[in-house]
């Protein structure tokens, strides 16, 4: 199957007479008619479900048909993307680890490394996603256990070069996760360019309505663990807190890594999303592809609009011919980024606080990537306390105006653009 029709079909096929869309099992148990049957399951030596914290069937149908539109060969849903990124390093980094992670991530992901996962005894290093070789090569550790980076990054929207990092990470013997929250499975399947791990905050382009915060992790099944058994112990030696289980000889490449998640984090940390969120976000995904293809067109068209604009001062966009990551989005994405344009008004903060007064269509809210055109002056909202310089300092600009396109009609989009910069 094509990814337009993965996202309407793939994760449940319906049995002859049963629902066309797929079931909500809110239940939070599962029965079973002996002891012997229900043990099997807590043994890891049937497949099944028992209790909804640990797997639940909505959940999976939904995460399964996100593993094959990343091309994976496994996968689990998490109650938000910051869950995601949490789960997908701590299952292989520990107290004592080492990771590397590009430094143009998304802000959250950023003070969850900086902060909290240092907190737990975890060292990061962040280096420049256009690091030379040196650079790159000289953050690596003998405990390095994972390279994070995120296909394109939020808010600067710079392309990763996957495909770079996964070969240095791979030299090292580790594996490269990839944040493809903003260019989605459509435009971008990280894993053809060898990255091991996906994850995404499903809250964005997948959901796509501002309905449900989610989030998922999906295992190409490539990486070889036990080839690099020393370095990655809680999948290749015996988990004694499940029954003494070895996750990458029982399951192997394709099946240790989820599973372990699964087990493990799940089981201790318990982060799923409740099954009707799953449903509806199966829901969202339905439209994915047609969605997806509308924000990047509607998204170039606004780019292109406000780069020949006399009250704009700058637009970045990677669409753009004349933007620095154009050629490298093109590779990574050819059919389109993503529907996230930022730009900066003539006049600086001021001007760009008028601006938002002005506009009608676009809604002022923090959230970006979905069918919604919505819009955020960081200056004047969420990093009010800082001063020009401080703004300069963290990388967001007095000026800068995050603008996410939606799919409504793209006239209505740059007209309201059009009037709010006339008033100005
Ligand atoms: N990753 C990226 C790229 C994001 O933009 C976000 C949220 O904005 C997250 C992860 C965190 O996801 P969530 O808000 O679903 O926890």
């Amino acid at each position: 199957m094509r990814q337009e029709t993965k996202c309407i079909q793939a994760g449940y096929t319906p049995k002859n007479g049963e629902s066309r869309m797929i079931p909500i099992i809110q239940s939070t148990t599962f029965k079973y008619d002996t002891s012997e049957d229900m043990g099997k399951l807590f043994d890891l030596e049937a497949s099944g479900y028992f209790y909804t914290r640990l797997q639940n069937p909505t959940n999976d149908m939904v995460a399964a048909k996100l593993a094959d539109l990343e091309g994976g060969c496994a996968a689990m849903l998490t109650s938000s993307g910051q869950a995601a990124s949490f789960f997908s390093v701590f299952n292989l980094a520990s107290a004592g680890d080492h990771v590397i992670a590009s430094s143009s991530i998304y802000g959250g992901t950023f003070n969850l490394f900086n902060i909290t996962m240092r907190k737990m005894g975890i060292d990061f290093t962040f280096v420049d996603p256009d690091c030379s070789d040196e650079e790159l090569e000289a953050a690596f550790k003998p405990n390095t256990k994972v390279v994070f980076g995120e296909t394109l990054a939020n808010p600067a929207l710079i392309v990763f070069d996957i495909e770079r990092f996964a070969n240095a990470a791979h030299a090292h013997g580790v594996p490269l996760i990839i944040d493809n929250t903003f260019a989605t499975p459509i435009n971008c399947r990280p894993f053809e360019w060898g990255a091991d791990i996906v994850i995404h905050s499903t809250t964005k382009y997948l959901d796509g309505h501002d309905a449900t915060v989610g989030g998922c992790i999906i295992d190409s099944g490539k990486f070889d663990w036990m080839a690099h058994a020393d370095k990655f112990p809680g999948l290749t030696t015996p988990d004694e807190s499940y029954h003494g289980i070895t996750y990458a000889e029982k399951f192997g490449n394709e099946g240790a890594y989820i599973t372990k998640a699964t087990a493990q984090l799940m089981r201790d940390l318990g982060s799923i999303p409740s099954p009707m969120n799953a449903y509806i976000l199966n829901l969202g995904i339905e439209s994915l592809a047609v969605r997806v293809e509308r924000h990047c067109k509607n998204a170039q068209k606004v780019a292109k609009f406000l780069q020949s604009h006399e009250k704009v001062a700058w637009v970045n966009y990677p669409g753009l011919e004349s933007n620095k990551y154009y050629e490298r989005a093109k590779k990574y994405m050819p059919n389109g980024t993503s529907g996230v344009v930022s730009f900066g008004v003539k006049g600086g903060r001021k001007a760009a606080e008028e601006f938002m007064k002005h506009l009608k269509v676009a809604m002022i809210a923090t959230h970006v990537a979905d069918a919604h055109t919505c819009v955020l002056h960081p200056a004047s909202s969420t990093h009010r306390q800082l001063t020009d310089e401080e703004l300069i300092a963290a990388g967001v600009s007095p000026d800068l105006v995050r603008f996410s396109v939606g799919i409504e009609n793209i006239d209505d989009i740059i007209e309201d653009l059009a009037q709010a910069l006339e008033s100005v």
